[in-house]
């Protein structure tokens, strides 16, 4: 079904014209119609799906539809588990109501930045906040935000906000709300607690269930290249420069091992940047708004700092060291081959990492192809180059963690993103 089929207004259509969409994702022709008929909604997808116009576009539409009050309460609110989230889903909101008469005021709160500005800025009225739980509760708690007359709740990403340690303050803001409201959860698993989440809170939700990564990853090709540890630095430069690769995500195990990339990368000029949890907000988001623009050509991240990041068709994705965790292997090369379209996720893999390599395999069930690019042979003396089967699982990697569905990330630290 085309675009034009679902309901929404033209401004609106003209917004996804804009974006060069031609048809509407999976998650998109469901999603659109019962969220504009006011239905609540349970959505198992990821980043990726395309899920943020999802929800946006009809949440516009209904809003477009009402006339404003003068003080414009806050009648959408969107909770994400990051900063970078909320500052991605405010940019979807911007964009596909650009062509509104008249135009829809948004915010974006997070942790982490001055809380005085976004007061201010608050204080004239705004139709959609974008916000994090931790900060928007700190606004709540100051009577800098009233949520008294928000009609449609979206909880984005809510497995993520659970394993960062949301959950209480999810419940408080839930209880600021009015009682009768539309809701819409995303998420991309659904553990025991988000179920418990839901059940308080949705009724009778339309349910969506759109292909898990693990499974999308077919249009990905995957490519491990055996080399020495040593090499891997002049490998990747050599990658870049010999493939004219002009955008790539690299991911790194530390944030001191991205610096030092970063820095190795700039030194033979391809312009590089570093994004984890030790950089600035203002650092992190002129970084990656480099590398959208194409000023920056290759972004080094760790995986707690790339969570959430949209880039759209991102076609190549490098992992210089092979995640701890397997299912975050899925969530790194979710991140190319979006929408459809091909991407390349590339994985530079000395000796010590080929067990884990095989893991990843397990999880994914698809094998990766090696190869070795000359110049850069892994060393003969090496076992990369004969990998051997492992018996046993690798130290600290049991094979339950292999088969956690992507997401579900218990194991991970609780990030600092937030307020
Ligand atoms: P999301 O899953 O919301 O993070 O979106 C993933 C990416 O897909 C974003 O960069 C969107 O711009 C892009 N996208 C969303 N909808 C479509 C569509 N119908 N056709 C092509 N790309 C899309």
């Amino acid at each position: 079904m085309p675009f034009s089929k679902l309901g929404l207004s033209d401004p609106l259509l003209r917004a996804i014209a804009d974006a060069g969409y031609t048809s509407p994702s999976p998650i998109q022709s469901q999603a659109i119609p019962a969220v504009l008929q006011g239905h609540d909604l349970l959505a198992a997808a990821q980043t990726g799906t395309g899920k943020t116009a999802g929800f946006t576009l009809p949440l516009l539409h209904r809003l477009s539809q009402q006339s404003f009050s003068a003080n414009r309460p806050i009648r959408v609110l969107i909770l994400t588990p990051t900063r970078e989230l909320a500052a991605q889903v405010g940019e979807s909101v911007n964009k596909y109501g650009a062509h509104l008469h008249p135009r829809l005021k948004t915010e974006v709160v997070f942790g982490g930045v001055k809380i005085n500005p976004q007061m201010m800025r608050l204080r004239g009225g705004v139709d959609v906040l974008v916000a994090t739980p931790g900060r928007l509760l700190d606004l709540a708690s100051q009577n800098a935000v009233k949520l008294d007359k928000v009609e449609t709740l979206v909880l984005d990403e809510a497995d993520r906000m659970l394993d960062m340690g949301f959950i209480r303050d999810i419940r408080k803001i839930i209880a600021l709300l009015p009682k009768k409201r539309q809701n819409l959860l995303f998420s991309a698993t659904f553990s025991e607690e988000i179920r418990k989440l839901t059940t308080g809170l949705l009724v009778n939700p339309v349910k969506i269930e759109v292909a898990p990564r693990n499974t999308a990853a077919e249009t990905v090709e995957q490519i491990a290249y055996l080399c020495n540890k040593a090499d891997k630095s002049a490998l990747l430069c050599h990658l870049v420069k010999s493939n004219d690769w002009q955008q790539v995500l690299v991911f790194t195990s530390t944030k001191h091992g991205a610096n030092r990339l970063t820095e190795k990368l700039n030194k033979v000029d391809i312009k590089a940047a570093a994004i984890h949890g030790n950089k600035s907000q203002g650092a992190r988001t002129s970084a990656l708004s480099g590398f959208k623009s194409g000023e920056i050509r290759v972004l080094v991240a760790t995986d707690v700092a790339a969570r959430g990041i949209d880039i759209a068709l991102l076609p190549h994705v490098v992992n210089f060291e092979l995640p701890r965790a397997p299912a975050d292997y899925v969530h790194r090369i979710g991140r190319t081959g979006r929408a459809g379209e091909e991407g390349q996720a590339i994985s530079l893999v000395s000796h010590d990492e080929l067990s884990a390599l095989r893991v990843i395999e397990k999880l994914t069930g698809k094998p990766i192809r090696r190869e070795q690019v000359a110049g850069f042979e892994a060393s003969a003396t090496a076992p990369a180059v004969v990998p051997e089967a492992p018996r046993t699982p690798p130290p600290g990697r049991r094979p339950q963690q292999a088969r956690k569905p992507s997401g579900a990330s218990g194991h991970r630290p609780r990030s600092g993103n937030h307020a």
